[in-house]
């Protein structure tokens, strides 16, 4: 006998493999009814429309006192009261009468005055009230004003989070459509595996605990699904063939986790070609994030064209290395700083260290290749959902602070600012800019960038900084070239001043070139990494000049 060799299997690419598992999911697969109280996390089947308007009546918005607003101001006796829940009488004229939030107005009334304007006195004859003048609606909130009868409010395939079992109940579904949940199998095969709840590990046989059944149970559940524990399958063809037969009657997904591997005992691909995942708990991990997820997502009743995660830009905290066999997906916990996501990887990536998968709310693409993705590149980061970005100290909710002081009216904004990174150069660490982009050192992605950025509508930049180290060689000159065409002014005295600082920090600054100058109302300068200290100092001028281009000083 000999043991397997190479694999007759190619390799296929994340997004073959993608797409052939979202290719076997048609749609979903099929609805049911449910108490509201059971919807929780379900995929709607059925658009949620108001079929009454709301507030159905007209209703008091203020405690205070219904009024007819031509009676004017004046003392108005007030006989009765209309709180909420009560049935809605008449106002009679010359009367006014006491109502709360939320009560309905009483026929013949038109306005409701708050009580804190008004002052009461009590007569032999009854509770007399001083009421201001007010107008015809004043705080009455009046039929259909927050839901229009016939409005829209959940879309057919929306999951039904706590806000949207609110806003069932509001439109009174006791009962709610949504589409039926499918089965998921879930099996882990292994000789050397032992449940969590079985006997002590025999390290002498390699035994090792099975951690991918509990992963994956309840990475189904998060997505909402049902799992179906099959339990754990002995490395023997027989007893795996009959667990996937098994598997497959008995549910609409089967996820089986090893022997898929070149093992001799690795039995699961003769057996199927179905959705079977790695062994290694992280291959697991990711695996189901990018393959299973979905699927599974789709066939709870999410539309089929509507992607499974964002896929944001991320600036790496340290560091990554790339693999020059296979892309990665880097398990990496992101934040919010400094006005864009910042993501901290979990460190070791082998796919044996669990600890890898640890509070990770992202997965980052890193592409095959030699070499490292240096700290402050940016990536594509596709976020968990459910995890959120991890909280940062400016987080809410916070200690109470002393009340700042009003900021001073004249104190200039912040500009806009656009950081714009060419080819290799690292990050401005004390520059916070709203938008930032990495593009290679290239005159005509350069030129695309800045003048989407300066594009005169509401998005565009005050201020767009090139980080770039831009030399004498012909390339450089072309991007340069590029950026002056894209200025309808250049700014000589800043281009100089900004060589003079740079020039303070290194002499070779000399071989470096600027350039200033303003396009519509944005200024665009550019800076080497070779500025170092001085970059402070000059970041700081930037606002200044700034006003002083536009308020068309030389
Ligand atoms: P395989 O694909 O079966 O060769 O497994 C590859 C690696 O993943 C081996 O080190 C296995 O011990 C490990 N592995 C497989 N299944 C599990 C599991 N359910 N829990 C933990 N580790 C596993
Ligand atoms: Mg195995």
């Amino acid at each position: 006998m000999m043991y397997p060799g190479k694999s007759p299997y190619t390799m296929l690419s994340v997004e073959d493999c993608v797409e052939m598992v979202a290719s076997q999911v048609k749609g979903a697969l099929g609805q049911e009814e449910v108490p509201l109280g059971q919807a929780l996390g379900r995929i709607l089947a059925q658009d949620a429309i108001a079929e009454v308007p709301i507030p159905a009546f007209p209703a008091s918005i203020m405690d205070g006192f219904a009024v007819r607003s031509a009676e004017g101001r004046g003392a108005f006796l007030c006989p009765a009261a209309a709180t909420a829940g009560e049935r809605r009488r008449p106002l009679e004229e010359g009367h006014v009468r006491y109502i709360t939030t939320g009560a309905p107005l009483p026929e013949g009334a038109d306005a409701v005055v708050k009580v804190e304007d008004t002052v009461q006195s009590v007569r032999s004859d009854g509770l007399e009230v001083q009421i201001p003048a007010s107008k015809p609606g004043a705080n009455i909130r009046q039929v259909g004003s927050d839901t229009a009868q016939g409005e829209r409010l959940l879309t057919k395939g929306c999951r039904l989070g706590a806000a949207e079992l609110g806003i069932l109940a509001a439109l009174g579904m006791r009962r709610v459509q949504v589409y039926q949940e499918p089965k998921v199998a879930v099996l882990s095969t292994g000789d050397e595996l032992v449940d969590v709840d079985g006997d002590d590990l025999d390290e002498t046989r390699g035994q090792i605990r099975d951690c991918n059944r509990p992963l994956l149970c309840a990475m189904v559940k998060e997505l909402g699904a049902t799992p179906l524990d099959l339990g754990l399958v002995k490395d023997d063809l027989a007893i795996v063939r009959s667990a996937l037969s098994h598997a497959f009657n008995s549910a609409d997904v089967v996820i089986t986790s090893g022997g898929v591997s070149r093992g001799s005992k690795d039995y699961i691909k003769e057996v199927l070609t179905e959705l079977g995942l790695p062994g290694n708990p992280v291959s697991c991990f990711v695996t189901f994030k990018l393959l299973a997820a979905p699927a599974i997502e789709k066939l709870r009743g999410r539309p089929l064209d509507c992607p499974t995660y964002a896929r944001v830009d991320a600036m790496l905290a340290s560091a990554v290395q790339m693999d020059p066999d296979r892309p990665e997906y880097h398990r990496a916990r992101a934040r919010w700083e400094s006005g864009g996501i910042v993501a901290e990887s979990t460190g070791f990536q082998r796919s044996s260290r669990i600890a890898s998968i640890a509070e990770a709310n992202c997965l980052l693409e890193i592409p095959s290749g030699s070499g490292v993705i240096p700290q402050g590149q940016v990536v594509k980061a596709l976020l968990l959902p459910g995890e959120g970005l991890r909280p940062e100290p400016e987080g809410f909710p916070r200690k109470a602070r002393k009340a700042e002081p009003a900021p001073k009216v004249d104190r200039p904004q912040e500009p806009k600012t656009g950081l714009l990174v060419l080819g290799d150069a690292e990050g401005l660490r004390n520059l916070r800019p709203q938008l930032l982009e990495r593009r290679p050192k290239e005159a005509n992605a350069a030129k695309e960038v800045v003048e989407r950025w300066c594009r005169q509508d509401a998005d565009a930049c005050d201020l767009v900084v090139v980080l770039a180290n831009l030399g004498l060689g012909s390339a450089d000159a072309e991007v340069l070239a590029a950026l002056r065409s894209c200025l309808d002014k250049s700014c000589a005295n800043l281009e100089e001043l900004l060589l003079r600082r740079q020039l303070q920090q290194s002499p070779l600054a000399m071989l470096h070139q600027s350039v200033a100058g303003v396009r519509s109302q944005t200024l665009v300068v550019t800076v080497s990494t070779f500025c170092g200290d001085a970059l402070t100092d000059i970041l700081a001028l930037l606002p200044q000049a700034l006003s002083s281009v536009r308020s068309d000083a030389p």
